[in-house]
């Protein structure tokens, strides 16, 4: 750090900063993780430096012999870690591989005479009126995703989204006594809307997903299954969902982020079946210029560790901490959206504490406890404010902590919200974002979440 304070002191002080507060706190953020010191370093170099246009091999730039290795090794480790026929390492987020995976999917399925006349990749070839068909034929497809207030991602055709631009959408949801996915009611919307891509996946859903029930859906409305398991990579490869509920074998294309339980580098993938592996390579140009080299070096790095037995004890470990947790909030009270977990994260509706889940968050995280709010399915006070927070073991998994400090953390949780209030409004009303907490209980917990 010494280094960077040499030439601009305080981003070195936000750095520290940094790393004492995520020292001095819990970090229950389901999205989040502690990244091994080798991926760190396997990132922070000189590959940063590298401009590498193209895919391994076939690249618009000179001298990349030693980016071709990491990207050829990168994929090599994913396709043996998840089982896949082919791998694209170069997304350089979540929302990347998503477009990327999307485009492949319009370029295998799109029939576009406007293409086929062309007849050659080369888009010189193309005409002005051939590309206004292009753009109609490509334009009017449909996609059908969960919806975001019952788990979704905004990538999955959520209107302010680009994929719900690009798209003619419509989303599915869970059953509103269960909060499980409802795959009948899928299936219906599936058989009247016949979409061109059916996405599983979640952001926020505490339950596995059965991926064969979906595939068959897609199937028998003529879709292609895309499966975003940017949340639950880490668990498909640590082999805890595993049969119906790896999304590899089903799934004619996957999608993942590699910071979340998977525990590496931020950035994405895309996995796919050997038939559209053309069509996803195609990332670049279509969505991406040059790759991130030294990230795609530390996905290397996560993907190799994560073929160890050692990530499969994590994998299973996550799971039970996460089980831990909501049996923790449930003896104490607690409200979880379908009652527990099956995955790496609880869902908890705090509206039984009088709070809104900003204030939950607010509160939390101010004595320690760093959650991030989140709907509920049919959420009263909507995606700003709030009734839940989503709670996730992955990070805290990572730190070697186990069932029994996840049933303290959910004592001191439930201790917290049962402190708090809503702070009154200057005309009477409480409000929906300020809260009350007595002083000396927020720091008693802070400091009890230090020292955890
Ligand atoms: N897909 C899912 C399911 C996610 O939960 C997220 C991130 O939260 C993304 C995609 C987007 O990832 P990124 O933030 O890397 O763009």
């Amino acid at each position: 750090l010494d280094v960077v304070a040499g030439v601009e002191p305080r981003i070195a002080a936000a750095i520290g900063q940094e790393i004492e507060d995520q020292r001095a706190s819990l970090k229950l953020i389901a999205s989040e993780n502690y990244a091994s010191p080798a991926v760190l370093l396997a990132m922070g170099n000189w590959l940063s430096d590298k401009y590498a246009e193209g895919t391994a091999g076939r690249r618009f730039y000179a001298g990349c012999r030693n980016v071709d290795t990491v990207e050829t090794l990168a994929a090599e480790h994913a396709r043996a870690l998840f089982g896949a026929d082919h791998a694209y390492v170069q997304p350089h987020s979540g929302i990347d591989a998503n477009l990327t995976a999307f485009w492949a999917v319009l370029s295998q399925r799109v029939e576009s005479p406007a293409l086929e006349r062309a007849k050659v990749r080369n888009v010189n070839d193309l005409t002005e009126q051939d590309w206004a068909q292009l753009r109609h034929e490509l334009g009017n497809q449909r996609m059908l995703g969960m919806s975001l207030d019952t788990g979704g991602h905004l990538t999955h055709g959520f209107r302010p989204n680009i994929s719900g631009k690009m798209f003619e959408q419509r989303s599915y949801g869970t059953d509103p006594a269960t909060g499980l996915i409802d795959y009948d009611a899928l299936r219906e919307t599936a058989r009247e809307f016949r979409p061109l891509i059916l996405v599983a996946g979640y952001s926020a859903y505490p339950r596995r997903v059965n991926f064969r029930k979906m595939r068959e859906i897609a199937d028998e409305v003529g879709a292609t299954l895309m499966v975003d398991m940017a949340h639950f990579a880490g668990l498909v490869a640590g082999k805890v969902f595993t049969g119906d509920h790896d999304p590899v074998p089903h799934a004619q294309i996957v999608t993942t982020t590699t910071h979340k339980s998977l525990r590496g580098p931020r950035g994405g993938m895309v996995l796919s079946t050997a038939e559209l592996a053309e069509h996803v390579d195609r990332g670049c140009p279509l969505v991406l210029g040059g790759p991130l080299s030294h990230v795609m070096a530390a996905k290397a790095v996560a993907f190799a560790e994560a073929r160890r037995p050692e990530f499969q004890a994590y994998a299973r470990a996550v799971v039970d901490n996460a089980r831990a947790l909501a049996e923790g909030l449930l003896r104490r009270g607690g409200k979880l959206v379908t009652g527990g977990t099956d995955n790496h994260l609880v869902l908890a509706d705090v509206s039984g504490y009088g709070l809104t889940g900003r204030q939950a968050e607010a509160a939390l995280l101010d004595s320690g406890i760093v959650t991030n709010r989140n709907s509920v399915p049919q959420d009263p006070n909507g995606a700003w404010y709030t009734s839940g927070v989503r709670l996730g073991t992955p990070a805290l998994t990572t730190r070697g902590l186990g069932a029994a400090e996840m049933d303290e953390i959910a004592a001191l949780i439930d201790t917290v919200l049962r402190a708090t209030s809503p702070a009154p409004t200057s005309g009477g009303a409480p409000s929906r974002a300020q809260y009350t907490l007595d002083e000396s209980l927020r720091d008693g917990i802070a400091k009890r979440a230090a020292d955890l």
